[in-house]
């Protein structure tokens, strides 16, 4: 099915569409069937943009498994057993419906919209007023002007007071709230045209009026084997066909309609599968055949990489959200407290040390560490399960976000898994003679978002240096993250420098440096190109070059121009990528 995106005006910041422009003239990254429209939030990376993943996650892969002993890595299929989701709790939430808030746009299952404002600020400022017996149209007109335009903007009270004040007073006559219950009168006070919509239902975030809830799915359903499920449907209706039958003669009732939901529903069950919405569940239901296979003891970590596919409602600020993205996941499994041995790390420990250990590598990569922060979450923001949380935050242009999270995830998730496969998902410990579920610490990172966040950070546009008058656009990506590490350049393309050059290309790629040649249009230009690209450095062969082996070497950020030996070229490339 096509949704193809809407042309209107970008709300990003200057920026980003700077950004998007370059990263598509460059080749990091082009819309998804682009000439058809375009698919809404799905992207194609490009040939330089396939680089920069790459080297993202080689470079993750590196500091989390090939330098430590106690991570081992694992690549599991997309498409899992249904259980799996039952089990995590995916699946349960498949079809709840959900209320999408008119104004801001934010889902809430709508089933639980009542639970869920107890948490809300404007809600329980009102209650609190509702519950002292203060309220009066003086003092919730009062309220609205001051305290609920900043925590509740979209509430009707909020955007027209005495509209709202009046038909709350020709409903109750006269008396506030009169023998209103607190729900009835929150619901007065959020909706505008009683007589068009009846009341409406308040959302948590703004006050705005929820929609009609709607069946929202957050994963990819998708069916496994032979039998297309439009079939099955046909095959179980032609058996239901009198019921089906008798009950469309009845007049206004919906029984036909339960009754189509009813075996639609069944059959699609049959052979339903999903896409995987996170990459994690896979760690946890091969738990044992790791743990076992590889003898590996407490505490020790199995990593992924791999593509997570999840049905976003707001997908925005280009490669940040989308529905199909690739995660960087690893579950760490520790000691519980009771069996810790002494001197070993506590699960807490383990928290903050990976917490820790994730942000420096942000910043080991080149983010700026004044862009970078590590914000823990409130208790309300947790899964019910979770012990602690922190993300690691990245301020975008648009403020600041998640760049990734790490979460205590306890032993809610092997537990689960035992409780609905039946098999111990425990850890023997010979230290203690006892079988026990391991704690989980989980630091949750995505590629595209990662590469995003590069991407950004590198970006710059500098003005002209004295004495000149042409600026440049530079992304000033780490030599490791860059996805050509050299470009190699003729001054002209004759008297035998196009062949050296080539050479030297040549002899970069043997020692396994990604190195590019480039002849045309001016050296000047050729530089900008590069830096826009991201290179790291460029190495000129001139007239020079055939009579002493010399070249000149410019590194992107300084700019700085050297005349060195071919020979010493690749090593002052090679100690820049070890660095
Ligand atoms: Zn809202």
């Amino acid at each position: 099915m096509a949704h193809p995106e809407k042309k209107k005006a970008s709300t990003e910041p200057e920026i980003m569409e700077k950004l998007v422009a370059l990263c598509k003239q460059r080749g990091f990254v082009f819309q998804s069937s682009e000439i058809y429209g375009g698919l809404k939030s799905c992207y194609d990376y490009g040939p330089l943009g396939t680089e920069l993943k790459r080297n993202v996650k080689a470079e993750w892969w590196r500091a989390m498994v090939h330098s430590r002993e106690d991570i081992v890595g694992l690549d599991a299929s997309i498409i899992m057993h249904p259980d799996v989701w039952r089990a995590s709790g995916h699946l349960a939430g498949f079809a709840d419906p959900m209320a999408t808030c008119a104004r801001c746009g934010k889902s809430f299952r709508a089933d639980h919209v009542w639970e869920l404002l107890l948490d809300s600020g404007w809600y329980q400022a009102l209650l609190e007023l509702y519950q002292n017996n203060e309220v009066s149209s003086l003092v919730l007109k009062r309220w609205a002007e001051q305290k609920g335009k900043k925590l509740a903007p979209n509430l009707a009270l909020c955007r027209d007071p005495d509209g709202t004040l009046a038909r709350l007073a020709e409903k109750t006559g006269g008396e506030i709230p009169g023998s209103l219950t607190f729900k009835e009168f929150v619901q007065h006070l959020t909706t505008e045209q009683l007589e068009r919509t009846g009341l409406q239902n308040p959302c948590l975030e703004c006050g705005g009026e929820l929609q009609e809830p709607r069946a929202f799915n957050l994963m990819f359903r998708t069916s496994l084997g032979p039998v297309d499920p439009i079939e099955a449907f046909i095959a179980r209706m032609r058996q239901k066909q009198a019921q089906l039958v008798g009950a469309c003669s009845t007049p206004n009732n919906t029984e036909w309609l339960d009754l189509l939901r009813q075996e639609c529903k069944a059959a699609v069950e049959e052979s339903a599968v999903y896409l995987r919405p996170e990459t994690a569940q896979a760690m946890f239901t091969n738990f044992s055949n790791v743990q076992q296979s590889m003898r590996m003891k407490l505490p020790f970590g199995i990593a992924q990489q791999g593509k997570s596919f999840r049905n976003e409602i707001t997908v925005k600020h280009f490669t940040f959200r989308s529905c199909e993205f690739e995660q960087m996941e690893m579950e760490f499994f520790c000691h519980p407290p009771e069996f810790t041995p002494p001197g070993a790390k506590t699960d807490m420990q383990w928290f903050e040390y990976w917490s820790n250990e994730r942000l420096n590598w942000y910043a080991r990569l080149g983010l700026r560490k004044e862009k970078l922060r590590l914000r823990a979450h409130e208790a309300n923001e947790m899964a019910h399960y979770a012990k602690a949380c922190n993300d690691i935050e990245y301020e975008y242009p648009w403020g600041w976000g998640e760049l990734e999270g790490i979460a205590h995830r306890t032993d809610y998730d092997l537990k689960q898994h035992e409780k609905h496969s039946g098999k111990k998902l425990t850890y023997f410990d010979p230290l203690v003679n006892k079988h026990y579920h391991p704690l989980v610490i989980e630091p949750a990172a995505g590629a595209d978002r990662a590469a995003l966040a590069f991407l950004i950070d590198g970006f710059a546009e500098e003005p002209p240096p004295p004495g000149t008058n042409e600026g440049r656009t530079v992304l000033r990506l780490h030599p490791r993250l860059a996805p050509v590490k050299l470009a190699v350049f003729p001054l002209v393309k004759k008297e035998g420098m196009p062949e050296a050059a080539r050479k030297i290309v040549d002899e970069f790629s043997q020692c396994g440096i990604k190195a590019s040649y480039d002849e045309k249009d001016a050296i000047g230009r050729r530089y900008r190109r590069q830096d826009e690209c991201g290179t790291p450095y460029c190495i000129t062969v001139d007239g020079q070059t055939a009579q002493d082996g010399s070249v000149t070497i410019r590194e992107r950020d300084s700019m700085k121009q050297e005349r060195i030996q071919v020979a010493e070229a690749v090593k002052v490339v090679q100690k820049r990528l070890a660095e």
